[in-house]
């Protein structure tokens, strides 16, 4: 069920690119395997998939490391909060991070980078809602905040990301947060999840981050 469910979406997802006249290859099927254990994950990966997702450093560092070893080239995005308290785990482990949303991580991800001499790909996270309990920088700030990224903590910023309120129509969001991509001269787009991706294709998505329809329902609770 497993096999044929990742199937499917890759398969999706490029005829609704061909369908908007996009390039497939310009779209990353982002994996998001958070709650999932490796008995879950390795029929993913025999079948070709790379780039995953997680979104608690801690539980991608408990399972990772050892898929790392037996399947090479994996790709890993971290696509949760990230507490400043974890940043050298999450350089260490991750190669994109999709959440940076305040000066304090922006600093604290610079600092680990030149220790670790790693680079990361970057994203900031945009709260295209401005709902209270979500994370990411308000859309009105996000531009400027980009800049303080790039300028004051020499970070290479190439990407915006965002998660609409539940309950709204995804559409608008998407349009803003590749309005301010523009604005701030981001490539990447990161948006979309298993409700939402074909209409975060069709509104320019590069990252699309899909975990319940490849794995099916999350039984876990986080913790
Ligand atoms: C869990 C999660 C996803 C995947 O959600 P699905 O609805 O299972 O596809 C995508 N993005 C983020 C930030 C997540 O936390």
């Amino acid at each position: 069920m497993t096999r044929s469910a990742y199937s499917e979406i890759s398969e999706k997802i490029e005829s609704i690119a061909a369908d908007v006249g996009r390039n497939p290859s310009s779209i990353s099927l982002v994996t998001v395997s958070k709650t999932f254990e490796e008995n879950d994950i390795v029929p993913v990966l025999d079948e070709g998939a790379r780039v995953f997702g997680e979104n608690r450093v801690q539980e991608a560092k408990n399972k990772w490391p050892q898929l790392k070893q037996k399947y090479s080239n994996v790709e890993l995005h971290l696509i949760g909060p990230l507490q400043s308290n974890k940043t050298a785990d999450a350089v260490g482990l991750f190669d994109v991070i999709h959440t940076i949303d305040r000066e304090k991580i922006a600093a604290a991800i610079s600092r680990e980078m030149v220790k670790q001499n790693k680079t990361l790909q970057l994203f900031v996270q945009v709260n295209t809602g401005g709902e209270k309990q979500k994370a990411g920088i308000l859309p009105d700030e996000a531009v400027k905040f980009v800049g303080v990224c790039r300028e004051k903590y020499v970070l290479e910023i190439t990407g915006l990301m965002c998660i609409p309120p539940f309950d709204e129509n995804p559409g608008p969001h998407f349009a803003l947060l590749e309005k301010l991509a523009k604005q701030c001269d981001c490539q990447f787009l990161s948006m979309g999840m298993s409700a939402d991706y074909e209409t975060a294709i069709e509104f320019g998505a590069t990252h699309v981050r899909i975990g319940s329809a490849i794995f099916g329902t999350r039984t876990k609770i986080q913790g």
